[in-house]
């Protein structure tokens, strides 16, 4: 071993304009380079010749990564690589063109970063292409080494070339939804930057990066930049990391409050043992304690060529990528932005350069892409769980639920954990964590309760645990799991609280608490199934907002008198194809036959602004949510509008209660085309005519829809977007979106406006925004005489409960009383609880 380390990457080890007339001679020579600078000894290229008859080292993009096999790391003298630029290409396999050759001598790991760098210039195609022709060796070294040369581990680490100090001041420290907004804002800039906690660095661009930092409240940070964007990027960075402050108090002291909210579960008799953890699912559960352990999934390790492993893994992290939006998106649509976040910050792993570079790196040491991704996830989630934060354990889980999608994507074979030993009585199911998955396919008959040892009350075992009706416990730790299979427990998923062996005594109060609240409930079923009736006598419709049939019988169940929005860009969203207008026919027939007699209103895909759909291959602008977005791309796209009418209009010939409605309609003309595709294709199909409507959301549609009224059969308001563009607030933005308030007076008057204009011609309009399954929203929506209010299912028992309590002529009232106030707040003022 020599004394002084040689660098990983110099000029003399850079060639350019070379033009080996083969893959071997290239090898050779690059090898020669490395011999020639005392890095290797000669015969460690036979040793890379060797590897590539039994490896594929194309990576793609014209990058080739010769190396040579592990038994005969000892052939290295020092790690190094070496660098070929070859402009006119040499054939690395048939049909593969090399441009570029980095023969990568390494005896440790001291090569990964170069990996790293490397995975992250193939996807900036315009800088490889400039390598593949400069004529300067220090622009490769630049590109391949420079930014993450690592720091001796002696010196402290230094800071870039403009900074600013900043004490961390969310209460609970840097977790991943903050992380992911920086590392969004740090995306957008070309600087480079850096944030130091003492000795330790991390990446501002790179969420495991940031997380593994592990910074709480109260720690000093330093954070830098350096490159020509540096000040501004910086100041964007700052603002970025500082406007977050008041949303994480917020969610802080709200957490606060909810954590000292008096227990007002269910109390023992006795005094239990207990095992506190944090509720996740509210109700009391009883049952025997069954742990789950999960046996370590065998992933095959199939190895295949490094292109068609690097190609599988690509396809795979895409559409993960996909789902996962589709899923936030729906989310946010449900339950709200901040749960939608947490898919939002999941995706980020996907685009993670340590977590990619790694697993490609296993591809390149010859493992099969399955089993290397799952170790690469593995490692990474190990690390995180390593740093003692309980944030970053949560984050592990999540890492390893994004883990397991991938995994589905690149081995279908490899099934989920099922849960197939479960007793036979209903039981408290106990895990380390569940997955996302697993949670959605639990059996309800056989689970009475879940109680995780890891997890958060944002985790998706929470979020899914309170979507499926479940009482449920999350971060009771690893005492949960030493707890004696088939021990009788009453699990309190609204304290977080499991309690052990109760006595006789106490299962007769905890079987009268669980009585009590079913009939509580049975009264909610009963009063749900009711109409939307006031006081005195005036019916409001109340629709579901559902987007599969799958949800059709929930909706149901919890009193939709039909579907009033059907968002049919999930059917595109959630998968890598647009669908076909037969497995469009299919999905609305069952919605139709899950809904009975009960109507339907389908809206024609709605695609553009926030909802981007990959494969659609649509052109990037500035600004999408002015853009051709909606019935805007319907009538530019006749290849998408035309499969789904024809598909509806087939579906309309069974004779059952369907209507169409468009989105995003903001002229008259817009109007007069829709209706006159429908009508062809209506008579190509020779089907019945179905209602027509449109949606409003866009000032202009309010302000015409007396105008618009006699071209369309109904109209729904679409309220999320209304307030967008009425109060000009990006609908996501993270600091303005809680202003965009949809009982701004502004939208208030914009609804009344819609109402008189539809009204002169007897038409109906219908709301389908965010705020229809508000109740104090619903009840001044009415007042405003909206006809229909449809919502996401959950919301509507409290709706029903608030209108039915209500008299139609106060509720006019304080419609009048709120389009006079100044502003959204005085709105809110109004409501005293009951109308
Ligand atoms: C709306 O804008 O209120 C609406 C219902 O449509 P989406 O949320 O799908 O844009
Ligand atoms: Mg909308």
């Amino acid at each position: 071993m020599s004394a002084a380390v040689k660098p990983l990457l110099s000029p003399e080890l850079v060639r350019l304009a070379a033009r080996p007339a083969t893959k071997e001679a290239a090898i050779r020579e690059a090898c020669q380079m490395l011999t020639a600078a005392g890095y290797i000894d000669a015969a460690y290229a036979e040793s890379m010749l060797r590897r590539e008859g039994v490896a594929n080292t194309f990576l793609g993009h014209g990058v080739a990564i010769p190396h040579g096999m592990i038994e005969d790391r000892g052939l290295i003298c020092e790690n190094g690589l070496a660098i070929l630029q070859v402009p006119d290409g040499v054939e690395w396999n048939p049909g593969q063109t090399t441009r570029f050759v980095v023969a990568i001598a390494a005896q440790s790991d001291a090569h990964i970063t170069v990996l790293r760098r490397l995975t992250r210039l193939l996807q900036d195609e315009e800088r490889l292409a400039a390598l593949v022709t400069t004529t300067d060796p220090r622009a490769v070294i630049a590109a391949l080494v420079d930014d993450v040369a690592p720091a001796a581990p002696s010196a402290p680490a230094a800071d870039l070339a403009e900074r600013f100090d900043w004490v961390v001041d969310y209460p609970a420290g840097l977790h991943a939804r903050p992380a992911s907004h920086w590392v969004d804002v740090a995306r957008r800039s070309s600087a480079r930057f850096q944030i130091r906690s003492g000795a330790e660095t991390g990446d501002p661009k790179n969420l495991v990066s940031l997380l593994q930092l592990g910074l709480r409240a109260g720690d000093a940070v330093v954070v830098s930049a350096e490159g020509a964007d540096a000040t501004v990027g910086l100041a964007q960075l700052k603002a970025a990391i500082l406007g977050l402050t008041l949303q994480e108090k917020a969610d802080a002291a709200r957490a606060a409050i909810r954590a000292e909210t008096p227990a007002i579960g269910w109390k023992p008799e006795t005094a239990l043992p207990v095992v506190v953890g944090i509720g996740a699912g509210p109700g009391l559960a009883i049952g025997p304690v069954h742990v789950l352990r999960t046996a370590a999934i065998v992933i095959p390790d199939d190895p295949v060529s490094l292109s068609d492993g690097g190609n599988a893994l690509h396809e795979a992290l895409t559409t993960t990528r996909e789902q996962l939006a589709a899923l936030a998106d729906d989310t946010a649509r449900r339950l709200g932005p901040s749960e939608a976040a947490i898919f939002k910050a999941q995706a980020e792993f996907l685009s993670d350069t340590d977590l990619v570079t790694l697993a490609c790196q296993l591809m390149v040491e010859g493992h099969g892409p399955a089993w290397s991704w799952h170790e690469a996830a593995e490692r990474m989630a190990r690390k995180l769980e390593a740093l003692g934060n309980p944030l970053l354990a949560a984050r592990a889980a999540d890492l390893r639920d994004v883990g397991q999608r991938v995994l589905g994507r690149l081995a279908p074979t490899l099934a989920l954990g099922s849960l197939t030993d479960l007793p036979a009585e209903p039981c408290i199911l106990v895990a380390a964590d569940l997955s996302p998955s697993v949670t959605a396919s639990l059996d309800m008959e056989r689970i009475a309760g879940l109680a995780t040892a890891q997890g958060g009350p944002t985790s998706h075992t929470a979020i899914l645990a309170r979507t499926l009706g479940l009482p449920a416990m999350v971060a009771g730790t690893d005492a949960l799991l030493d707890i004696a299979e088939g021990t009788l427990a009453v699990l309190d998923g609204s304290t977080g609280r499991l309690h052990l062996a109760p006595t006789e005594a106490d299962l007769v109060s905890a079987r009268a608490f669980i009585a009590a609240a079913a009939a509580k409930r049975a009264r909610e079923a009963e009063e749900r199934a009711l109409p939307a009736t006031t006081r005195d006598g005036h019916r409001v419709e109340i629709g579901a907002n559902v987007n599969n049939p799958a949800q059709v019988e929930t909706a149901v169940a919890q009193g939709a008198e039909g579907v009033g929005l059907m968002r049919t860009e999930f059917l595109f969203l959630e998968r890598g194809a647009t669908p076909s207008e037969d497995e469009q026919f299919a999905v609305y027939e069952s919605m139709l036959d899950a809904l009975g007699d009960r109507p339907l209103i389908v809206r024609a895909l709605d695609i553009g602004g926030d909802k981007q759909v990959a494969h659609l291959d649509l052109p990037r602008e500035e600004n999408p949510f002015l853009g051709v977005r909606g019935a805007r791309l319907l009538l530019r796209r006749p290849d998408l509008l035309d499969p789904q009418l024809r598909a509806l209009y087939r579906a309309a010939k069974s004779g059952r209660r369907l209507s169409i409605m468009f989105p995003m309609i903001t002229s008259l003309q817009e109007v007069t085309a829709l209706r006159a595709v429908c009508e062809r294709i209506r008579a190509e199909v020779d089907a019945p005519a179905v209602p027509l409507g449109i949606m409003v959301e866009v000032p202009s549609a309010a302000m015409m829809a007396d105008v618009f009224a006699p071209h369309v059969d109904f109209f729904s308001i679409g309220t999320n977007d209304l307030t967008q563009y009425a109060l000009a607030i990006d609908r996501q933005h993270p600091e303005l979106a809680a202003e965009a308030d949809s009982l701004h007076p502004a939208v208030l008057r914009l609804i009344r406006k819609t109402v008189e204009g539809a009204a002169a011609h007897g038409r109906w309009v219908g709301v389908c925004g965010g705020i229809a399954g508000d109740p104090f929203g619903a009840a001044l929506l009415t007042g405003l005489g909206i006809a229909e209010l449809s919502m996401t299912p959950r919301d509507i028992p409290a709706v029903k409960a608030r209108l039915r309590a209500s008299d139609f002529a106060e509720l006019t009232a304080l419609a009048a009383r709120a389009l006079a106030c100044e502003t959204a707040d005085a709105v809110r003022a109004l409501d005293g609880g009951r109308s």
